[in-house]
């Protein structure tokens, strides 16, 4: 079977040609008739024809069963191919989508629906949309990014300012929440797409046509120099999108952190950026291995790493003042969740450590003995070299603190001012 259109582009079981109206006719038939040989039997009343003057094909019997797509909508494999009309359209229907799955996920608990809103509704439903066709330029994108901010307030019980959103919308490495603006996105996604695929590009298309520089590309790529004022991506980079995303969530991250007026702020940027501080926000919400959070402890870890307002002002039983952020908990001495924190810490390294079959008892019942002395019983089974225990010490050493740094508690213990009065062999 040879088609004889100047485009023919073929995805499993869909077809798309395009050339003068002779010589589609031709091919359709061929196709039609070719059934026999290849399996698949063409269903007129799904076929799309897109033209500008639709009475040409009045009197042909081939088209009349297909469906008359106008020009401006007129899509490719679920991509808007022209902006107009059809973009417009995709994107409403997504912000559609969104706005019945946030109503959905808040009767959901505040982990659960921050996890499924950051990985499978939020951008992963619009990527597809950002990367095949050229709305960078398109304010619907706006609206979609304020349905996706008053979600994420509602799920998560914090008021969001525009300096928040900003930050939450950026990526968890950046200090953000991993819930990405589609604005912010959307002219990197289409540049890494549109490079990446342009070989692909000119291989389909005829010469008369791959021949022509792409004003889409040339438009998004002036947007996205505007918004960054950066050089591009050099060209063995262009089709990497965090080439493109990376220059746009560093400009975004430096604006942030230039608008930050106070010291407490700046720290807690800059805290947000250390290495795994935002480990929390990757971690699927599984209750079975402690890994679930409530709903407030949700929203504390939000308007801490945000700078949202936590609580009213008041005074703390410990009475010191305490602001609207509630930051005196972190350090207060008579706050309950600390001590809540420490157990549960403990309790996810016994977990651990018992998955791994290795006997373990958790927390000694005293901690100290009257004698100063360290408690037996922390570790059944020690490692070469190893604790395994409950208590604080062996929590500092899988934390990284060696034994007999803190003075001789393991029988291993080598250092010169450990007594063997006060080694434990266990
Ligand atoms: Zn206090």
């Amino acid at each position: 079977m040879t088609l004889r259109s100047s485009v023919k582009i073929g995805f499993v079981d869909d077809v798309t040609l395009s050339g003068d109206l002779q010589t589609v006719e031709q091919d359709i038939i061929t196709i039609a008739s070719s059934h026999t040989v290849t399996g698949l039997r063409l269903n007129t009343a799904k076929c799309d024809i897109t033209m500008d003057d639709f009475t040409n094909i009045d009197t042909i019997d081939t088209f009349k069963d297909f469906i008359r797509v106008p020009k401006d909508d007129m899509t490719l494999l679920g991509a808007p191919v022209v902006s107009g009309n059809a973009q417009d359209t995709a994107i409403m229907s997504k912000i559609d989508d969104l706005s019945r799955a946030i109503d959905r996920l808040k009767l959901l608990h505040a982990h659960d629906a921050l996890f499924i809103l950051k990985n499978s509704i939020a951008i992963p439903k619009l990527l597809h949309l950002l990367r095949t066709s050229e709305c960078g330029n398109n304010q619907l994108l706006r609206k979609s990014d304020d349905t996706l901010r008053s979600g994420l307030s509602t799920i998560l019980n914090v008021y969001l300012s525009e300096d928040q959103w900003l930050q939450a919308s950026l990526p968890v490495r950046d200090r953000g929440l991993g819930i990405r603006s589609a604005q912010m996105l959307a002219p990197s996604a289409f540049l890494a797409s549109a490079a990446s695929t342009l070989q692909l590009q000119q291989f389909i298309l005829p010469y008369t046509i791959s021949s022509l520089e792409d004003a889409s590309v040339e438009s998004i790529e002036a947007l996205w120099v505007n918004v960054t004022d950066l050089p591009e991506p050099d060209a063995e980079e262009r089709h990497i999108h965090k080439a493109w995303d990376g220059q746009v969530t560093k400009h975004n991250r430096e604006l942030i952190l230039s608008r930050a007026s106070t010291d407490i702020d700046k720290a807690r940027l800059r805290a947000a950026s250390s290495p795994h501080f935002g480990d929390w926000l990757h971690a699927p919400p599984i209750s079975t291995v402690g890994l679930r959070l409530s709903d407030e402890a949700i929203r504390e870890a939000v308007a801490h790493r945000l700078g949202c307002r936590a609580c009213e002002p008041h005074t703390c039983v410990c009475g010191k003042a305490v602001d609207a952020r509630g930051l005196n908990g972190l350090s207060c001495r008579k706050s309950a969740p600390r001590q809540q924190r420490y157990s549960h810490m403990n309790d996810i390294i016994f977990r651990a450590i018992k998955r791994e079959q290795v006997p373990a008892i958790n927390k000694p019942v005293s901690f100290m003995r009257g004698d100063n002395k360290r408690p037996d019983g922390t570790t059944l089974l020690p490692g070469p070299g190893e604790i395994f225990g409950m208590g604080r010490d062996s929590t500092r050493h899988l934390f990284g603190v060696t034994p007999g740094q803190h003075c001789g508690h393991t029988w291993r213990c080598s250092q010169p001012s450990c007594t063997t009065e006060n080694r434990q062999v266990l």
